[in-house]
């Protein structure tokens, strides 16, 4: 593959010529290395890692930070009492396993929250999203914008009991993931605050049954590719609140996403969050991000500690808010980067 960056009106200078396999770390070097933020093109031959579908998008997306004002007042209003309590909230059934009663429940009633949050907005909507071969539904909400261009922002909504395999296990999940739906909640919370009517189409999904191979987004991302949906770029927060680093704030993903949005998020976190980040690898599919790439969609998974640290308790009944001394305070990054990506894209 080549990295290059811009140059010129339309021209691109090749920085170095590399392997995928270390494309992690040369994205990293480059980064910080020159101190720029974004203005780094990857162009790719053949396979996009190890991904069948051919990537979709233009690999020259609109990446430029040019919305401060916007993002900064929306970011501004990030409320970590909010955050805290729908991650209370969502942790209280005693588990959002994807064949468990309570596990349909809770994502009936994210539905219900969600729609509450949009219901003054005309141009929002909230659907229920029934799957084929499992009865716990997804969550999609939409704001539709002038364009059906879509960026979507998502997180899983199930969770799992690791030790136990009966349905009802109790798996509270409160980091895995319901740290990630607070932070999809607070962004939708704070749009529709602001009235924000985008330019392309923005959805927040929940997706149903991650912990059991992705079904829910892999059967969604698979519905996109069929109807052709022009999907500019995917976020996923899977696990947001768990401070497992102690020297980052944030990873970004570089397995099975995308390079180059990837660089543009680390602009991001450095103009807006101005906070210590690194790249890691997951070396798997490790969350609902390889769906999407794996249609060919551009996706990034900023992840809330190197995969070596991650959270000991996740996929086990122990996985509360003890771990994040029962505070939301790591999240609140998670849930400025998601206002600053959206808006940042919506050009
Ligand atoms: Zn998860």
């Amino acid at each position: 593959m080549t990295i290059t960056r811009p140059h010129g009106p339309e021209g691109l200078l090749t920085l170095t010529q590399t392997t995928s396999k270390e494309l992690g770390e040369i994205a990293e070097t480059l980064h910080h290395q020159t101190g720029r933020c974004g203005g780094f093109v990857a162009s790719y031959e053949g396979e996009f890692f190890n991904n069948p579908a051919q990537n979709k998008s233009s690999a020259f997306l609109n990446y430029s930070i040019e919305r401060k004002e916007l993002v900064q007042s929306l970011m501004a209003q990030v409320s970590e009492p909010r955050l805290l309590s729908n991650i209370v909230w969502f942790s209280s059934y005693p588990t959002r396993f994807y064949l468990s009663s309570s596990g349909i429940k809770a994502m009936q009633d994210l539905h219900q929250k969600w729609a509450q949050l949009v219901r003054h907005l005309n141009f929002a909507k909230v659907e229920l999203v029934k799957h084929k071969h499992f009865s716990q539904p997804s969550v999609v909400l939409t704001f539709q914008g002038v364009t059906n261009d879509v960026i979507v922002l998502g997180g899983h909504g199930d969770s799992i009991n690791k030790d136990d395999d009966r349905p009802n296990a109790v798996s509270p999940g409160a980091d895995d993931n319901a740290s990630g739906i607070s932070v999809l909640t607070e962004v939708i919370h704070i749009l529709s605050q602001n009235d924000y009517k985008p330019q392309n189409t923005i959805k927040f999904m929940a997706y149903a049954a991650e912990e059991v191979g992705l079904l829910g987004s892999m059967d969604i991302s698979g519905q996109y590719e069929d109807q052709g949906v022009n999907v500019l770029g995917v976020i996923q927060f899977d696990g947001t609140n768990y401070k497992g680093s102690k020297d980052l704030s944030m990873v970004l993903i570089s397995d099975h996403t995308n390079l180059q949005q990837n660089m543009f998020l680390g602009s991001l976190i450095d103009t807006y969050l101005r906070t210590p980040w690194r790249y890691d690898k997951c070396g798997y599919a490790c969350s609902d991000s390889y769906s999407w790439t794996y249609r060919g969609y551009p996706a990034s998974f900023p992840a809330e500690s190197r995969i070596k640290e991650e959270n000991p308790r996740i996929h086990t009944s122990n996985d509360t808010l003890e771990l994040s001394a029962n505070t939301a305070i790591h999240s609140v990054n998670f849930a400025k980067l998601g206002l600053a990506y959206v808006i940042e894209l919506d050009k």
